[in-house]
């Protein structure tokens, strides 16, 4: 039974979100019928809806929502009706990296993911007036009262924790923290430089306040987002717009560079720096986006010194064990995320929209 439902969408690249009926098609096996209750606004949808990347428009995107199950296809073991999920990226979940417990990598994420639009098999999840839209977007689409979802986007969370305070761990919060603990693993007394104190950035500074990291600095342009930094945990703040970034890294870290840095800008002249700051044996964790196509210059020689540069998607999470453990980090106080969030009503996504362009909202979550 296909159930018709009101979506956020973009009619084309650099037009606006606008309120209007679609129809979901009927859950597949491995789908689920979502009531949306909550979704993050990321700076993926702004950019996929600037149309800056290849997902095809006419589209609903969305890719941090929380919701509760009220259907399930037949092969659905997972979560059942009336279950809470928050709803994070989807993968085949039968690939090499899939089977490695790296989903983020799977050898099919992008299509599923971010520019496909449609299922695996081609068909479409949304349609309106009997035309295929752009859907499926991270296996959700959850800018929507209610979505389609897959089986491997949804994550069954703690009932008790509210679903807007959670919302955004599906993408970015998930990405921070991941960076810090799936791959930077401080020791104890590391130095680690987040680049940028934007949501990424700030779930970087919390996650590296949980680890034996003994510094950690957060790098930004805006004053308040710094003075937020100290309050989740950030024992150093440089201002990039006043001072030379090199030189302050440099004289916290007392001239041995950090041991890990989360660039999270995707400015690459930010990301050569954060680069030439790393000590030896260091790593720095590439998390934000140029577009598509951007390079970036670097000291070949400084490299020699053991120092690692490593991409990252969605913290190299696996999303059934990892979101679960934020919940319940957030439930008890540990993971302060409504220091981040804002919340609209649904309706009012441009204005969340503007907000997030203007550096006035953090992170943006929608409210059904
Ligand atoms: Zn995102
Ligand atoms: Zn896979």
């Amino acid at each position: 039974m296909s159930l018709t439902t009101r979506a956020a969408v973009v009619e084309s690249g650099g037009a606006p979100f606008t309120l209007s009926d679609v129809t979901l098609d009927e859950p597949g096996p491995r789908e689920a019928v979502v009531r949306m209750v909550a979704t993050g606004l990321c700076h993926t949808d702004l950019g996929v809806a600037s149309g800056g990347l290849p997902f095809p428009l006419p589209g609903v995107l969305g890719h941090e929502g929380a919701g509760v199950v009220e259907a399930v296809g037949s092969a659905v073991t997972g979560v059942a009706p009336g279950d809470h999920v928050v709803l994070s990226f989807t993968s085949c979940g039968d690939c090499r990296n899939c089977d490695g417990g790296h989903p983020a990598y799977c050898a099919t994420w992008l299509p599923l993911n971010l520019i496909g639009g449609r299922r695996a098999d081609g068909t479409s999840t949304i349609s309106r007036d009997g035309e295929p839209l752009g859907g499926h977007f991270f296996g959700q689409s959850s800018f929507a009262e209610r979505a389609l979802v897959d089986e491997r986007s949804l994550v069954r969370v703690d009932p008790d924790v509210p679903l807007e305070s959670v919302a955004p761990l599906g993408c970015g919060v998930q990405t921070g923290v991941g960076a810090v603990w799936n791959v930077l693993k401080p020791v104890t007394g590391a130095t680690i430089v987040v680049l940028g104190a934007g949501a990424v950035g700030l779930s970087a500074v919390m996650a590296a306040a949980l680890t034996p990291a003994t510094t950690i600095v957060a790098v930004d342009r805006l004053g308040e987002r710094l003075a937020l930094a100290k309050e989740l945990g950030a024992t150093h703040t440089v201002d990039a717009g006043e001072q030379d970034l090199g030189e302050a890294l440099a004289a916290i870290t007392g001239g041995q560079g950090a041991d890990g840095v989360v660039e999270t800008t995707g400015n690459v002249n930010v990301l050569r720096q954060g680069v030439d700051a790393l000590g030896a044996r260091g790593t720095l964790v590439v998390v934000g986006a140029p577009p598509f196509g951007t390079e970036v210059s670097l000291d070949v020689n400084g490299l020699l010194g053991g120092k690692r540069v490593v991409g990252l998607t969605l913290g190299d999470a696996e999303t059934q064990s990892f979101i679960p453990a934020l919940v319940r980090l957030v439930k008890e106080g540990r993971l302060p995320l409504h220091r981040l969030i804002s919340t609209y009503p649904f309706t009012d996504i441009d204005q969340a929209v503007r907000d997030m362009g203007a550096g006035k909202a953090i992170k943006p979550v929608l409210t059904f």
